[in-house]
């Protein structure tokens, strides 16, 4: 079964072989040019840790994973998706769209050990070259493979990191996205995503950018999203502001994105019908929330019993429960109850009209 980046991802790969067939010509036909590849080599420790930052098999990899899909849908994607033409925009939102949904459907590999499992071997059974390259990394790597319950960061630290750094950053890349097509949709302006440059060099220092510089109406900011936990990028922020004068905004993603079933505990992806309105540009959204009954992906939204607090729920893991098929015989009920999200950033009221 082919996934959305199937193709982009193996042409990604006929690029990466490209570039090294050039090398290895190169090399094989020119002294010089061997020599500045021995010079490289001569560098020894700083080459060899610069050649791990692009793929290392241990803990933190899933920032270097990032950074690569970030570069095919942002980088890549934003050359691609320029221009007037509406259709084209609103295919890149779609492609967009899409790699948030696989990117929360890989995140189940925390909560089901059967998944779990079975994915570790199946990244095994691919030979990856550089896959487990750390001792320590090894340890937690194994435990997460036996493990036979849910692996949370509170509970299991480096266990849980062991296998989350497999993947591409799965929650923080999907927040990410959500934002970047917030201010894509809704800003007004241009948007300059700095997720690939977020360390800005000078000779002797370095800033931390914000995650976007947003330009509207001839004047930039930085837009800085807010992730869970201390992440420190007040301080970042300011030392932002100080040194460039752009004024930086802290926004965050609701709590409503990404949200997990509370039955199932699989995350609720972005349905057909948001992902339709959201990507129709000639239409304003007016919300950031629509009524939705009747599609792919249907949310309910309340109780399970009298007294019980509000959650959100896949309707299809609910829908046999009395109190919920009580409540949802109530038109005004339905309305209110069923419900899907738009992505939507919160703080940034003064700048961007919801509506737009
Ligand atoms: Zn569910
Ligand atoms: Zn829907």
């Amino acid at each position: 079964m082919a996934s959305a980046l199937d193709e982009p991802l193996r042409r990604l790969a006929a690029a990466i072989a490209h570039l090294t067939a050039i090398d290895e010509f190169f090399a094989s036909v020119d002294q010089t040019y061997a020599s500045n590849k021995k010079k490289l080599l001569d560098l020894g420790e700083a080459y060899r840790s610069f050649a791990q930052s692009m793929y290392f098999g241990s803990f933190d990899r899933h920032y270097q994973l990032s950074d690569i899909l970030e570069y095919m849908l942002i980088s890549r994607g934003s050359i691609w998706a320029m221009g007037a033409d509406p259709q084209r925009r609103s295919a890149y939102m779609r492609i967009i769209f899409h790699t948030i949904n696989q990117l929360l459907q890989q995140e189940h590999v925390t909560f089901f050990p059967d998944l779990r499992r079975k994915f570790m071997q199946f990244l095994e059974s691919k030979n990856l070259q550089y896959y487990v390259e750390d001792d320590k990394y090894k340890k937690h790597y194994e435990e997460a493979k036996k493990f036979a319950g849910i692996l949370t960061y509170e509970d299991h630290r480096r266990t849980y990191w062991a296998l989350d750094h497999l993947l591409p950053k799965s929650v923080g890349t999907t927040i990410e996205l959500v934002a970047y097509l917030y201010l894509l949709r809704n800003s007004g302006g241009y948007v300059v995503p700095l997720l690939l440059q977020q360390r800005l060099l000078g000779i002797r220092d370095h800033l931390l950018a914000p995650d976007y510089l947003l330009v509207v109406g001839r004047k930039v900011y930085g837009i800085e999203v807010e992730q869970l936990g201390d992440t420190g990028k007040v301080r970042q922020s300011n030392e932002f502001v100080s040194e460039t004068g752009i004024p930086v905004l802290t926004a965050s993603v609701p709590n409503t994105i990404p949200l997990r079933c509370c039955v199932c505990k699989r995350w609720i992806l972005f349905c057909d019908a948001v992902i339709e309105k959201f990507c129709d540009i000639s239409q304003p959204l007016g919300s950031d929330r629509i009524h939705c009954e009747g599609c792919n992906e249907e949310i309910y939204h309340g109780r399970l019993r009298p007294g019980d607090n509000e959650y959100h729920y896949h309707l299809r893991c609910v829908q046999n429960n009395d109190y919920v098929q009580n409540i949802l015989v109530d038109p005004e009920q339905r309305q209110k109850r069923l419900i899907a999200y738009f992505p939507h950033l919160q703080g940034l009221e003064r700048l961007v009209q919801p509506t737009q």
